[in-house]
């Protein structure tokens, strides 16, 4: 007897596992070559969010009609994997609303770093990377005939521009 494909509506051979729940567990479905494909897709894309990210995801308007069901239910989250694994809606991670999210996201830390290189917090990493040099030559102790306060400040700079490096330098 032949396995069909667990996708909604396809009835190739299910030849690939597709893994349920996001653990260690055992259990999988089969699908066929092209549907192990789209749901390897999606199930990637999950792979470096948090759960934060992914809760908002989950909850968020473009997603479902209207959510009601909570996060924390693997069985939820595997069907939203599931459902959404189509290109169209992937393109949620697209939307403005989405990016507002990630700004969010930005630490206290990473904050109080951004203020000390006169920043707010929606920069990219490329203006960081060049207020620093500017403030870096702005108060070089060079410039300053060695002025204590500027070198102090100086430092500052240097602590808030490796920390912002830390968190915001590499994709
Ligand atoms: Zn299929």
């Amino acid at each position: 007897m032949k396995i069909i494909c667990d996708w909604e509506n396809c009835m190739e051979t299910g030849a690939y596992k597709a893994p349920i729940e996001k653990d260690n567990s055992k259990k999988y479905r089969l699908l066929c070559l092209n549907h192990i494909k789209i749901f390897n897709k999606s199930w990637n894309y999950f792979e470096n969010m948090n759960d934060q990210e992914i809760e908002f995801f989950i909850k968020s308007d473009l997603t479902w009609h209207k959510s009601t069901k909570t996060f924390g239910s693997s069985d939820n989250f595997f069907n939203i994997l599931w459902n959404n694994a189509l290109d169209d809606k992937l393109n949620i991670f697209k939307s403005s609303n989405f990016r507002d999210f990630k700004k969010t996201k930005i630490s206290q830390q990473d904050k109080d770093a951004l203020q000390v290189l006169e920043l707010n917090n929606e920069v990219k990493w490329e203006q960081i990377h060049s207020k620093f040099k500017e403030l870096v030559k702005k108060y070089h102790p060079d410039k300053n005939q060695g002025n204590k306060k500027f070198e102090d400040k100086l430092k500052m700079i240097t602590l808030a521009y490796s920390q912002l490096k830390k968190t915001l330098g590499k994709k």
